[in-house]
Parts: C-alpha cells; structure tokens; sequence
C-alpha cells in the first residue's frame, strides 16, 4: 500500500511527476499510486496512455487540460467528496511547472482536501544539476514571451539578477531566443540542454556566441537554457570606501587594517583602496 492517509481523512489529489522523455523514469510509488486512485486526470489521454500501457495502469483517464481547467474541477471535485483519491498527470514532468494544475489544486485546498505531491523528473532540475553554474541560489522563469519585443523587455528586467536563470524554449524559437539573450544580456556563459533523458540528450556549455554557433539542422527536440547570473561587479563609491574606513580608524583601527576591513568588505582590490587613502 502506497498510499497515505492525512489526520483529516478527507481523500486527496495526488501530483504526479511522469518522465520528461525516458519512460523509465517512473518510481514504483508513482507507478502504484497511478494504480490506486479513481481517475487519472491528464492533459493529453494518448500521451498518457503510452504511459499507462507501459507500466499496466488501467486507472480511467480524465482529459483536464487549459482550456477545461475551470469545467473540470468541479467534476474531479465530485470524485474526491466520495472519498477517492485522484491524480493529476501531465505530459512530461511535474504538473504545473509551466503546465495547468494551479487552479485544480487551489480549488481542492478551497474544498477542505489534501494535496501532496509524488516526486520524479523535472526538466529544467535535471539541466541546473549538470549545468555547471552557481546552485546556492537560482531562479525558474519557465517559457518567455513568444514575441520578440516582449521577450527582450523581460530579459532586460532580468539583467541585474546575481543568481542563475532557467528558461525552457521550443525548437521553434531557441535560435531567436539566445540572439534575443546574447543582445540584452551580454555574452554570458550559459548551459543548454536538449532532449533530456531521450537518445539524442545533449549538454551545451559555453557563451551565448558558442552555444549559437553550435546549433544546426539536428538541434530540434525540447530546450532548457540555464544563464549564468550577473557576475559584473558593482562600481562601490570612492567616498563611501573612505567614509567608512574613517569610521573604523576614528574607533582606534589601525588604518592599514581599516583599509584591508573595507577592501574585502567591498570586494575591491587593496591597492586600490590604499591609494585612495593616501592620496586623498
Ligand atoms: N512540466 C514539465 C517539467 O516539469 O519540466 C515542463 C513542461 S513544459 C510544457 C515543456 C518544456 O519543458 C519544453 O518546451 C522544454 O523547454 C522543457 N522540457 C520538457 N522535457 C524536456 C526534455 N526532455 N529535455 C529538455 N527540455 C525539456
């Protein structure tokens, strides 16, 4: 038995992480709790059922999708007030990482149900795990603006940000999309990954230019692009290294430990700070 039972008895929808390319990438729980609920709601019923076929999962499947996403609550509502669980699906991935599910789960917790969900693949953590750029902290943007106006305005919101972006893209518009980066951001070091966990999974590091440049007619297939964040260093004012250097000495510092106190604080080269001091 898989399953879990919360203090409050009430039955519950259960999120269900499927493989973003390599059907394998099932865990036995996801396999058996797929078994157990009453229904499965999916985006696409096909998709899922090369899935369900795949690992004997004869659960009934629920098409929810954008456009039925208000319809269907009330129906999968229903289900779970006769105290069954349900599972939503997508078609790759984890259910509502740039796919529908935010309404389903809002409407479910608004009912007085449980909601947990059941762990698997997610493209855009596979591509920052081997991405090779800064983990201690990173930000998920998901699917920019399809028009180019649009989508170099929010890269230009983005610009200043010190931790690493995630971006998903399409075949159809990665080209643009990194000329658009390569022009608002610079040429950063970037990560791109494709066809994660499928046969033709590749990993691409280096500068936007590089990775641009690599590209040719057997780039297709799905995209993420991790960027690394701003690394330029903030110019720190003269004055300001000076005002507080002061600060330090009038409290009994020695000046030469004051400077080297500011210059680390700062991240500005000692020499510099020194000649500063003296020459003021
Ligand atoms: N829910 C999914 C998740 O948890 O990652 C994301 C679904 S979103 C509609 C589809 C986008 O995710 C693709 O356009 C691509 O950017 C990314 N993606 C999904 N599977 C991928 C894969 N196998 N390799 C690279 N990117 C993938």
């Amino acid at each position: 038995m898989v399953s879990q039972t919360f203090t409050n008895g009430k039955a519950i929808l259960y999120l269900v992480a499927t493989p973003i390319g390599n059907l394998e990438e099932m865990t036995f729980r996801s396999i058996n709790i797929l078994k157990e609920v009453a229904v499965i709601a999916c985006e696409d019923t096909r998709n899922t059922k090369t899935l369900t076929n795949y690992y004997n999962i004869n659960t009934p499947l629920i098409s929810y999708h954008e456009h039925n996403e208000k319809m269907m609550c009330e129906k999968l509502i229903n289900i779970l007030k006769e105290g069954k669980n349900i599972a939503l699906v997508s078609d790759a991935g984890y259910p509502l990482i740039s796919d529908p599910g935010s309404i389903l789960v809002s409407e479910v917790l608004k009912a007085g149900f449980n909601v947990t969900t059941i762990s698997g693949s997610c493209a855009f953590l596979n591509a920052l795990v081997a991405s090779n750029m800064d983990l201690s902290s990173f930000t998920f943007i998901g699917f920019l603006e399809a028009k180019s106006n649009a989508r170099k305005k929010k890269l230009l919101e983005l610009k200043e940000r010190k931790e690493t972006l995630i971006f998903y893209e399409s075949v159809h518009r990665i080209e643009e999309t990194l000329k658009d980066m390569l022009e608002t951001l610079g040429n950063r070091e970037i990560t791109l990954a494709r066809e994660l966990t499928k046969k033709f999974e590749e990993y691409t590091r280096g500068s936007i230019s590089e990775v641009l440049s690599s590209l040719n007619e057997f780039s297709k297939g799905e995209f993420v692009i991790v960027v690394q964040g701003n690394k330029e260093k903030e110019k720190v004012d003269d004055s300001l290294l000076l005002k507080e250097i002061d600060e330090l000495v009038n409290k009994g510092e020695r000046s030469k430990t004051a400077i080297e106190i500011i210059a680390n604080k700062y991240n500005v080269k000692k020499n510099y700070v020194y000649n500063l001091y003296i020459k003021r």
